[in-house]
């Protein structure tokens, strides 16, 4: 039997072979590398620490009758279609992350009050639109996509004429296509022999 061989010397499918090979292996080499292991077991530390009583209590003594420093939403509120906001407490300082002494301590950790969502999506590099308070946007620019699109009504107006013109456009072919298979059905029909 023939065993295709795994390494091809000189052939474009032996290189990339070779390349994929090795970005497996830098994958790997990658997971346990001892960085990533720390990230790892940290991970698993401070999700133990979140699932404690303390940390609930912790939270839940600190964020009574505040609101999300960032978008100034009540917990509770409702705020576009978002589920009702949740408070939660922020650690802006990874070295807070050490202990859990420290990491429960509001002061010296100078935590922050957040909502969820504020907490969750300024990991991603996002944070609140300051112009409505309800869509995020990215640090680098000062408004959400929905607030500019409110001070430039050309830019809708532009997609919708492009969507208008290639609906027209597809239609136009499948019209064409539809003819064309028609016509040949019939001339096939035609050219059968009587029976
Ligand atoms: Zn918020
Ligand atoms: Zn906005």
């Amino acid at each position: 039997m023939d065993v295709p061989p795994l390494w091809e010397e000189n052939s474009e499918r032996g290189t990339l072979k070779r390349i994929n090979l090795l970005k497996v292996v830098w994958r790997v080499v990658g997971l346990i590398s001892p960085g990533n292991i720390r990230v790892i077991n940290n991970r698993k530390k401070i999700r133990k620490w979140w699932q404690s009583p303390v940390w609930k209590e912790f939270v839940r003594i600190n964020t009574e009758g505040k609101c999300c420093e960032k978008c100034r939403v009540n917990k509770g509120e409702v705020r576009g279609d978002r589920k009702p906001a949740r408070l939660t407490v922020d650690h802006p300082y990874r070295e807070a992350y050490k202990t859990l002494e420290l990491y429960l301590d509001f002061l010296k950790s100078r935590c922050r009050v957040l909502c969820t969502t504020c907490n969750w999506l300024q990991e991603k590099g996002k944070d609140i639109c300051p112009v409505c308070l309800i869509h995020y946007k990215p640090f680098s620019v000062e408004k959400c996509w929905y607030c500019h699109l409110k001070e430039h009504p050309e830019i809708e107006e532009e997609q919708r004429v492009k969507r208008e013109k290639w609906k027209k456009i597809r239609k136009e072919i499948t019209k064409k296509v539809n003819a064309k298979r028609s016509a040949q059905l019939k001339a096939k029909r035609q050219s059968k022999p009587h029976q």
